[in-house]
């Protein structure tokens, strides 16, 4: 009924805060009428996203390739497809577990009594996303929301209109509006949905932008997963095969050029192997992009604003007396493809060395001693990734306990990110909350817990009048 009652509601045109309101309403008042979803229910919404997937994959391809300019297929499959996919298997294959009530022992003033702790659905969840994996990182989260039995309102990026209006068609066909919703919109609609009265809110994106919808979240206490950006380093220690690490470390800098929010920002490199690690990346962008122009697996950058942006980061920074080393081919920016460079000597005040480049560029700062490369870090906000190439464990041992990230990948780049068994999220600037796999629905569930008294209560000595007690105590 609530979602006949949407049926005609445009999600574009005048008023977004009113259509945003009838939306969550009906949302809501279809929780209201089954406030904690069984199994079957739950798994149905999966297989069904899982479903969508499948049959819309080839247009939401095409429609995010044409966002960027350029978009390989392939990359959209193998960072915006594959990974809903694992996460919706790895869900159903666990929800059960997850939902099971969580039986806790108690102290002997508890006795004989038993506790339980019961998860259970927030509500109505609202998903705001960003342009860079458009699809991964609005489903990503919606697989938790639907497994912890949740409703959901999406917002996707305005950077990705014809991806947002695929989405909004193949939602449709799958799910009633009073379950998922799509609602379109640049930043006026992206404000009003965020001031909505969302039992959770998902945001992904900047930190600029997550600082306002955290405002935004806090005027309605509602409870905010922010997942941010910032400036992620890659450490190469001294222990580290260039010919293992580089290869690596180029392919997470360059997956999406660059533009993935736990992309390497910059590598911290030993002084004297800065030559030697300049010759292999050189050689190996040349090996995974032999061509740039005309390359089906290089990325366009998302938009004019966004190309000049990068160009002005290398320029202000060579006019601060930077050296930039070309990593392969040429800038072509009627198609907004952006040739990969990494900058040494880069001044420190500079933006390309304070703001998150989410780019094909890369700032090399050299060290001497591990711990001011350590000291460096952690002078900066707290980035979303980190990376350390090596083999020496007792560095790695340092380096992980002397830093604090979002998440790190020893020995490569990016793969913490695709495991469903790891929480996801940011710390400090980076962000706050976790989701993936358990974390999750965990996230996106109230763990309630519950005390159930026995016939004898052992508690009876509690009750007043409290004399004899006062006496021993
Ligand atoms: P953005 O912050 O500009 O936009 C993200 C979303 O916020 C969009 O849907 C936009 O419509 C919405 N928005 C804009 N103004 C708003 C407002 N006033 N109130 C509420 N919402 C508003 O980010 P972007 O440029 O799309 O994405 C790039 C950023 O996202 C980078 O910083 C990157 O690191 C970060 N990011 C983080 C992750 C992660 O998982 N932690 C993943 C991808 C990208």
């Amino acid at each position: 009924q609530a979602a006949a009652q949407v049926e005609t509601v445009a999600v574009s045109g005048a008023d977004p805060a009113g259509r945003i309101a009838t939306l969550l309403a009906a949302q809501k008042a279809a929780w209201r009428a089954d406030v904690n979803p069984d199994r079957a229910t739950r798994d149905d919404r999966l297989a069904r996203l899982d479903r969508m997937l499948v049959a819309w994959q080839d247009r939401f391809a095409t429609a995010i390739s044409e966002d960027f300019g350029n978009r390989p297929a392939i990359v959209t499959a193998l960072t915006d497809v594959v990974p809903v996919r694992a996460a919706i298997r790895h869900a159903r294959k666990h929800l059960k577990a997850w939902m099971r009530k969580r039986r806790v022992s108690l102290s002997w003033t508890g006795q004989p009594a038993s506790a339980f702790i019961l998860r259970q659905p927030l509500g109505v969840v609202g998903i705001v996303a960003p342009w860079n994996y458009p699809l991964n990182l609005m489903l990503s989260p919606l697989v938790g929301a639907l497994a912890a039995g949740n409703r959901a309102l999406l917002k996707p990026s305005e950077l990705t209109p014809a991806f947002s209006g695929v989405l909004q068609q193949a939602v449709k066909e799958f799910f009633s509006e009073d379950e998922v919703a799509v609602v379109t919109g640049g930043p006026d609609v992206a404000a009003a949905f965020t001031a909505a009265p969302f039992d959770h809110l998902i945001f992904t994106g900047s930190t600029a932008v997550g600082r306002k919808v955290a405002e935004a979240a806090a005027k309605n206490l509602t409870p905010v997963t922010l997942e941010l950006g910032g400036k992620s380093p890659a450490i190469v220690d001294r222990s580290a095969e260039l010919g293992e690490a580089v290869p690596r470390l180029v392919w997470g800098k360059l997956l999406n050029s660059g533009q993935t929010c736990v992309a390497p920002d910059y590598a911290l490199v030993p002084r004297e192997r800065i030559e030697a690690f300049l010759v292999a990346a050189q050689a190996e962008v040349e090996r995974q992009y032999p061509a740039l122009s005309d390359n089906p697996d290089y990325t366009s950058i998302i938009s004019a604003h966004h190309f000049d942006r990068l160009t002005r980061l290398v320029g202000e920074a060579r006019d601060g007396g930077a050296q930039v080393t070309q990593l392969a081919g040429a800038h072509d920016p009627a198609r907004r493809i952006f040739a990969p460079v990494a900058v040494t000597g880069a001044p420190a005040d500079c933006a390309l060395m304070r703001e998150e480049i989410f780019g094909p560029i890369l700032p090399i700062v050299p060290y001497d001693t591990l711990d001011e490369a350590l000291s460096y870090i952690n002078a900066h906000d707290r980035p979303l990734a980190l990376y350390w190439f090596g083999k020496d464990k007792e560095a790695e041992q340092a380096v992980l306990n002397g830093t604090i990230a979002g998440g790190v990948t020893v020995n490569d780049t990016i793969l913490h990110l695709a495991q469903d068994n790891l929480p996801f999220g940011g710390v400090g600037a980076s962000g706050y909350g976790a989701y993936h796999g358990e974390a999750g629905f965990v996230a996106l569930s109230k763990e309630k817990p519950v005390l159930r008294q026995s016939r004898f209560s052992g508690v009876k000595f509690l009750y007043p009048p409290y004399g004899r007690m006062a006496r021993v105590m």
